[in-house]
């Protein structure tokens, strides 16, 4: 069961005796609340959420039809002459200009806060050079009982790496999702559903104040809360 609120503690020890009980009722493995720790440090949630959500800014003509453009593009899987040609058909047709596709991948990540996180990794996929691995400039990977070594840059002193894989990152994802209106609806599904749950077992378990009553069955009342 996950704990409840003790009404005679602060906010702050509410949090810290949560945190205890929740970390005593899924018992993490030693790995993982290590890696949480180092990830974590000194951070805890705060007690409100911060008010810096991004504001959504209207589009021109110009990069509406651009983004519109670039979607169709990428959902396509098209080649980069396809994006071009078309691009110049669309503007022609619209008399509007058509963003290069350098500057339409920059509106994208302007407009929507998301910059991808690049860091360099083994080419053969052993590992990423990020945390302990940070500063290495070979692969400490034993796979065999046999060391990876393989170099991390083509020139170390140019420093371009082998390889690389990009992320994003998660806050921003999940802002950029809350922008949407769309998107933003269908993540607050779960907490509508959740407190019409709430409701009804409220109200199922004080029927005189619901002036409801239900039966073990199925029915239309039911059914249109849920
Ligand atoms: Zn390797």
């Amino acid at each position: 069961m996950v704990p409840e609120l003790n009404t005679n503690l602060t906010p702050n020890q509410n949090q810290a005796s949560s945190k205890a009980a929740l970390d005593a009722y899924f018992a993490l493995p030693p790995s993982v609340t290590k890696l949480r720790e180092e990830i974590l440090k000194d951070y805890t949630c705060p007690i409100s959420p911060p008010s810096d959500s991004i504001e959504a800014q209207p589009l021109t003509k110009s990069e509406y039809y651009s983004l519109q453009h670039y979607i169709t593009w990428r959902t396509t899987n098209s080649t980069v002459a396809t994006y071009k040609g078309y691009r110049a058909v669309i503007a022609q047709a619209t008399n509007t200009e058509i963003l290069s596709l350098y500057k339409v991948v920059k509106l994208a990540m302007d407009k929507t806060h998301l910059h991808p996180i690049v860091v360099d990794m083994c080419p053969k996929s052993c590992i990423a050079y990020t945390g302990d691995y940070a500063h290495l400039n070979c692969c400490p990977y034993i796979r065999g009982g046999v060391l990876c070594k393989t170099p991390r840059y083509r020139q170390a002193e140019k420093k371009n790496s082998h390889a690389q894989f990009k992320t994003l990152p998660i806050l921003a994802s999940i802002r950029a999702l809350y922008a949407n209106a769309k998107t933003s609806n269908h993540l607050c599904h779960r907490d509508r559903t959740l407190q019409d749950v709430i409701k009804l077992l409220a109200s199922v378990a004080e029927p005189a104040k619901s002036k409801k009553h239900f039966s073990d069955f199925g029915n239309g009342v039911l059914h249109g809360i849920l």
